[in-house]
């Protein structure tokens, strides 16, 4: 396999999409960018960057930024973890007085940032020639050798990276790895065929000369998920006020605000009134609300959901969002969107 960086980079400067964290490359740029397109599609994180970065332009702002507007803001792209983890390192990098680590051991070193994200940062920002793969990355390269490795496996992943690296110009690390990123991203997509009519590496590619570009990359299995039944009740009292509960700090939606719930049971409607009258809540009457499913990770939520208006006001001791508040003030999950929107 001949160096196939100039085709690459050839082709990179031309095609590239032209994306606000490419324009300015800072390291604050680059991590934002990077945290919200793990999981994310370009196209739906652009407008959450944005606004993101209109509301906190630099580090001292995100160090700064109390809990619900950090979460507000979030609110949508999911994996709020990753939210808390970056105001983590912000305030990590906030006490260095505003320096960023730059080597790859110190970005390491970070919350929430792991090999990849400091690669990029590393490489886009400071010019470092360090590797950033991502799965793009290791789709181009485990067709371009038709390697059947499985790419799931951190031996596989640490020859795909050295290959990566016999290639990389060291004057243009963060260009060659922002190319094979994007080369992933448009050209040997993910689904479906890729466009090899339209590859810079079409002539060196070995899975395309096989015919089994469509077979790779190998992965493991996934594991199966879990599935829980989970009731949500909207409760709402004759003031419009919803019942909210905070959930715990640690573990799954960490922190965040939900409906009343009660996981691990599918509860009838005389279930849920009597679990409220247990908490001093009283029913004045129920509707069943269509069912609804997440998917997390490692388990999927089926959920049975629940409208009831309650007989008193809801008490000092429970929080209550009027509508309004849903949207300005709290951050309620993707998990319950079905049931938000039946709010509005
Ligand atoms: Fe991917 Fe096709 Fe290019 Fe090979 S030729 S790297 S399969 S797009």
């Amino acid at each position: 396999m001949e160096n196939i960086a100039p085709a690459l980079l050839e082709w990179f400067y031309k095609n590239q999409r032209i994306l606000p964290f490419r324009t300015d490359p800072s390291p604050y740029h680059v991590w934002l960018s990077e945290i919200m397109l793990q999981q994310t599609r370009v196209s739906a994180a652009l407008p959450y960057y944005e606004r993101f970065l209109a509301a906190l332009p630099d580090i001292p702002a995100l160090a700064a930024c109390e809990e619900e507007k950090l979460h507000k803001l979030w609110e949508g792209l999911g994996y709020y973890n990753r939210a808390r983890k970056a105001q983590e390192s912000a305030r990590v990098i906030a006490a260095r007085g505003g320096v960023w680590p730059d080597t790859v051991e110190g970005l390491l070193a970070l919350p929430g940032i792991g090999d990849y994200t400091a690669g990029a940062i590393a490489s886009i920002s400071f010019g470092l020639a360090v590797p950033a793969v991502d799965g793009n990355v290791l789709r181009v390269f485990s067709r371009l050798y038709n390697d059947p490795g499985v790419i799931t496996e951190p031996a596989v992943k640490r020859a795909f990276t050295a290959r990566v690296m016999e290639h990389q110009p060291p004057e243009k690390a963060g260009d060659y790895n922002q190319a094979l990123m994007e080369l992933g991203a448009l050209v040997c997509v993910p689904n479906g065929a890729p466009l090899c009519e339209q590859c810079p590496l079409a002539s060196l590619c070995e899975a395309r000369r096989a015919g089994t570009a469509l077979e790779l990359p190998h992965k493991a299995a996934p594991k199966a998920r879990r599935i829980e039944p989970v009731t949500v009740v909207l409760a709402e009292d004759a003031e419009e006020r919803f019942l909210l509960q905070q959930r715990p700090q640690k573990g799954l939606l960490a922190g965040l605000w939900q409906p009343l719930l009660w996981e691990g049971e599918a509860l009838s409607a005389e279930e849920v009134c009597a679990r409220l009258e247990a908490l001093g809540l009283a029913c004045e009457g129920i509707e069943p609300l269509p069912a609804a499913k997440h998917i997390f990770s490692h388990v999927e939520w089926h959920m049975t959901g629940y409208r009831v208006r309650l007989r008193h006001e809801i008490p000092k001791s429970y929080i209550a969002a009027a509508k309004e508040e849903l949207k300005t003030i709290y951050a309620l999950p993707n998990a319950f969107g079905r049931y938000t929107k039946m709010i509005e």
